[in-house]
């Protein structure tokens, strides 16, 4: 069944209702540090604009919890958008009720309005049907464009996208296709890269790929998981212990070609996180009790940019090191480079894993894609249903 997109939509006069995900970062004096998703949904604003509709756009902003917080209200990420646009924004201080009301009736063809941060309500997250009411009668047709949320139920996706007539944006298109691609027909080799934290975010991918990878590279704190499942100590590094088991499985899976699941052979390791800190490259079998792995090694860089170098397709989630501090760059940095150096179809997914990659100095356009979607891209690859996608079909 094909997506429902605003390519093949009459927008012209209609008051549409966008829910974009302007989740931007804040650096520590209040100022958008990264303001790469409101740019992400520029292309689907100036199609509906060219089309002749008027945007009533919709998006979070952080945790709220269902109450007014001033810092988390949408004026700076309106300013910000009023400088991409090159057009004036107009802000609203509320999201439903009658003002509101007043203010979209008496919009005009080409104009934009932008909604307080609709997580200012609690209903929002209860995906609340009264409150659904109260945003559906604001517009004539829905537009979902916010990929990063479209795996919660939530009443400005999932709620909209069921009671109205609704069509996904451009950019929910593009992530729908470069990660469909992945699943479908990837072209081989294939080799998923992954780090990070928590491990029970990416057993699910893991298991999905299992048949579909041909290499799996494993870094971060989720290989200290596996590596201790193994028997290896890993000293005082993060750990899942409780996650041992299903580690063991999906390990067992690779008995017969261990040369396709590939854990750090060595490390960076240090007493503790910081800037300054003294750090010490060890082989994995020599991490003392009371040392923390804190980034992948040179040996294990050097191994997993060869498996890189050969691929011609790459997913990759989850940074190798603990990228928060400089000293533990080093393996998140020299894989990033190794995939933007090949030819090959490069996907990333993952909130942290965008943001340390930007923040390292890679650009865009030296991947084929960077997932906008943190857990809605690995929800979608370990081939759950995304509520606010499924509206959207047919
Ligand atoms: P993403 O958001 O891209 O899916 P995760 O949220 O899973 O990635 O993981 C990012 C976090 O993992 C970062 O905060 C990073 O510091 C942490 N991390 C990576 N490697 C380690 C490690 N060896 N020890 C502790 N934390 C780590
Ligand atoms: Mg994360």
């Amino acid at each position: 069944m094909p997506l429902r997109t605003i390519h093949d939509l009459n927008a012209k006069g209609k008051r549409i209702l966008l829910r974009v995900d302007f989740n931007v970062p804040f650096d520590t004096e209040g100022e958008i540090s990264d303001d790469t998703r409101i740019r992400e949904a520029l292309p689907t604003i100036q199609l509906l604009l060219q089309k002749g509709a008027k945007i009533i756009l919709i998006s979070h902003l952080g945790r709220p919890e269902g109450k007014v917080v001033e810092e988390l209200r949408l004026d700076k990420v309106a300013k910000c958008l009023e400088m991409l646009m090159r057009k004036p924004i107009k802000k609203l201080n509320e999201s439903i009720g009658e003002e509101v009301q007043k203010q979209v009736d008496q919009m005009q063809e080409g104009e934009i309005i932008l909604l307080e941060n609709i997580r200012f309500h609690a209903e929002e997250e209860k995906n609340d049907p009264r409150f659904i009411q109260q945003l559906a009668v604001l517009g004539d047709i829905f537009v979902n464009d916010g990929f990063g949320v479209s795996h919660r139920a939530h009443a400005s996706s999932y709620g909209l996208g069921n009671i109205m007539s609704s069509y996904a944006g451009l950019l929910i298109e593009k992530e729908v296709n470069a990660l469909t691609k992945l699943m479908e027909n990837p072209e081989k080799p294939f080799t998923l890269i992954m780090g990070g934290a928590k491990i029970k975010d990416k057993l699910g991918i893991l298991e999905k790929f299992i048949e579909k990878a041909d290499f799996f590279l494993i870094g971060g704190g989720i290989a200290n998981t596996f590596l201790s499942a193994k028997g290896i100590k890993v000293g005082n590094s993060l750990c899942e212990k409780d996650m041992a088991d299903r580690a063991q499985e999906i390990e067992k899976k690779f008995e017969k070609n261990p040369e396709k699941f590939l854990l750090p052979v060595d490390a960076t390791v240090a007493k503790e996180p910081g800037e300054t800190v003294e750090t010490q490259v060890v082989t994995i079998e020599n991490v003392t009790d009371d040392m923390k792995i804190f980034d992948i090694g040179p040996q294990t860089i050097e191994k997993y940019c060869e498996i890189i170098r050969a691929s011609k397709t790459i997913f990759w989630n989850g940074p190798m090191g603990l990228t928060e501090f400089t000293p533990f760059q080093n393996g998140t940095r020299d894989i990033a480079t190794a995939i933007a150096q090949t030819a090959c179809t490069s996907v990333i997914g993952g909130g942290d894993s965008s943001e340390i990659i930007k923040h390292l100095g890679f650009t865009d356009e030296q991947f084929s894609h960077i997932s906008t979607g943190g857990g809605a891209s690995l929800e979608f690859l370990s081939g759950k249903e995304l509520p606010g996608l499924k509206v959207l079909y047919g």
